[in-house]
């Protein structure tokens, strides 16, 4: 204890009777806490398991005393599309980090596409490092890419300090990141066969079957030929059956051999159909781990109504039945599902073709045409000027009546609504911890067996952190590592309004979604980034204080 008091004057304590601590054989424990975090180096310094006074530390010290609110490791969003360069309009490092330390997120890892240039290259990679320079709230990791032709750029991006890489088994619904073959998977496996890194998929693939009109799935083309109204869910989901899950999960699991020490991840598992083989590879010593993200444990095709695009992503959310199974599957021993994320995948409006009679009395809508409606910096980015040519669709309303979307309603566009032609992503970063408490607390009180706060942490922030290497600074409230930390009340109800999003364009399927427990304060080693009702819209810290994390990885 002695040495707390003689660390230098301006350390920062954060005290509560219940924080969750990493214990040095890494299990979690629930226990109040004393966390001291050096002013110097943004490290945790000493932990206490019980509650010194203030009177313990000089009168310098900055003590914050929680109560009873839980101290969480910040989480490590292991799966964001921040789309910058090249798709600002869609989101950016500015925006998405802002949402991400909302939500009490302290780290997100970049995904390889939507920015132009993609992650693909070293060229690419120092270009989106440019473009981040000075605009992050919180930490951010990159990924590279896997496409046809890049294999020789993959060892470059190790050693620059990507923290894994994503390729797809199909159309991934941007031009400049094409979907790799078989042959090109086993480049890339061989390429990074002995490099600590994680070889990732986008595991959906079309089976080979007669009624299949082409792979253009994310926009415009159904994979299947639909079966029905376009505008209805039951069509899209049909379109992408669990097979294009287990289909691709076989295929890349039959190549694992070749590369028995790379770490393979499946990363947004949707289909339960896919559990039993992830399983029975795991058990027979293949490598590979799946991450399932918060709106298939959170929202389900059941209750998803006509035309509401803001739900498409893909692969897509399917029924209850097999939410249940995503559950099950996460409170099993030694489950295959070993995180949870948020594929935060955001567009402009426009590009979700939301119908009239949920853009009306949807204020999050007419917000997002308002660029003048948030004072805060969201404004810096100008609307979209050009034509999206991945959408085929201009349907960007006219500037009068962006400028008084309230007057009239908004004309009738081709393609609203439709769910094949709108954009699949949802957007939710910094919403993970609010969805997955409130969702296993309903799952709970019905009887389940569900994730506690410690599988929470574990989930969201832990095992994120090992996923990307990072487990020597993210991911544990824990001596050495990095003062990441998120202050959560989870006794604190809520809805999700449009103000509460923080990210560029407010379109979520979890607007108006009641929430039990709120992210109360974000600290990023050290620093208070963000406290819900302070400084501006939650923004505490004057000017972004989170860097680019571009270390090799080492494990
Ligand atoms: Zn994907
Ligand atoms: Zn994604």
């Amino acid at each position: 204890m002695g040495s707390v008091a003689t660390e230098p004057a301006t350390l920062i304590v954060l005290v509560s009777t219940r924080a969750v601590l990493t214990k040095p054989d890494d299990t979690l424990v629930l226990s109040p806490a004393t966390i001291a975090v050096s002013p110097d180096t943004g490290k945790i310094v000493s932990i206490v398991p019980e509650i010194l006074p203030r009177s313990f530390f000089s009168s310098s010290t900055t003590y914050v005393d929680h109560g009873s609110k839980l101290l969480l490791p910040g989480l490590v969003d292991a799966h964001v599309h921040l789309n910058e360069p090249g798709r600002t309009e869609w989101e950016g490092f500015n925006t998405g980090t802002k949402a991400a330390a909302s939500g009490g997120v302290t780290t997100v890892v970049d995904m390889p596409l939507n920015a132009i240039p993609p992650t693909t290259t070293l060229a690419g990679f120092q270009e989106k490092l440019k473009a981040a320079q000075g605009q992050c709230w919180v930490d951010v990791g990159f990924y590279g890419g896997v496409i046809p032709g890049n294999a020789d750029e993959l060892i470059p991006l190790v050693e620059a300090g990507v923290r894994g890489f994503k390729g797809f088994l199909i159309e991934s619904g941007v031009d400049e990141f094409p979907a790799v073959s078989s042959s090109d998977i086993e480049l890339a496996m061989q390429k990074l066969k002995d490099t600590p890194t994680t070889l990732m998929f986008h595991a959906e693939m079309i089976p080979p079957i007669t009624d299949s009109v082409g792979d253009d799935v994310l926009h415009s083309e159904p994979p299947l030929a639909p079966k029905g109204e376009l505008t209805s869910y039951s069509t899209f989901l049909e379109s992408r059956p669990p097979s294009f899950e287990t289909y691709a999960i076989e295929e890349i699991i039959s190549l694992a051999h070749t590369a028995p020490n790379l770490h393979l991840h499946i990363v947004h598992l949707s289909a339960i159909q896919a559990i039993p083989m992830l399983k029975a590879a795991r058990a027979s010593g293949v490598n590979i781990t799946a991450e399932t993200c918060f709106h298939y444990l959170g929202l389900a095709s059941d209750n998803i109504p006509d035309g509401d695009t803001r739900h498409k992503c893909c692969p897509p959310i399917r029924e209850m039945t097999n939410q249940d199974g995503l559950w099950e599957e996460l409170s099993a021993e030694d489950s295959c599902i070993k995180t949870v994320v948020s594929d935060h995948s955001p567009c402009t409006p426009e590009l979700k073709l939301l119908p009239e009679h949920i853009q009306n009395g949807h204020e999050s809508h007419d917000e997002a045409y308002c660029s003048c409606s948030d004072s805060d910096s969201e404004s810096e980015f100008a609307r979209p000027q050009i034509k999206h040519s991945d959408s085929g669709i201009d349907v960007r309303p006219q500037a009068s009546e962006r400028l008084n979307p309230f007057k009239t309603a908004p004309p009738a566009v081709e393609g609203q609504g439709d769910f094949f032609a709108a954009w699949g992503g949802i957007s939710s970063v910094g919403l993970g911890l609010p969805i997955l408490h409130t969702t296993a607390l309903e799952r709970g009180r019905a009887g389940e067996k569900v994730p506690d706060i410690l599988d929470i942490v574990r989930l969201t922030s832990q095992a994120t952190a090992k996923q990307v290497g990072l487990s020597h600074r993210k991911g544990g409230l824990k001596v050495g590592l990095d003062g990441d930390v998120c202050v959560f009340d989870d006794a604190e109800e809520w809805t999700l309004k449009s103000g509460d999003m923080r990210w560029k364009n407010k379109c979520s399927p979890w607007e108006g979604k009641r929430f039990i427990g709120r992210v109360r304060e974000t600290w990023v080693r050290g620093q208070k980034v963000f406290e819900y009702g302070q400084g501006q819209r939650g923004f505490v810290c004057g000017k972004p204080v989170g860097l680019p994390i571009t270390e090799k990885r080492t494990v």
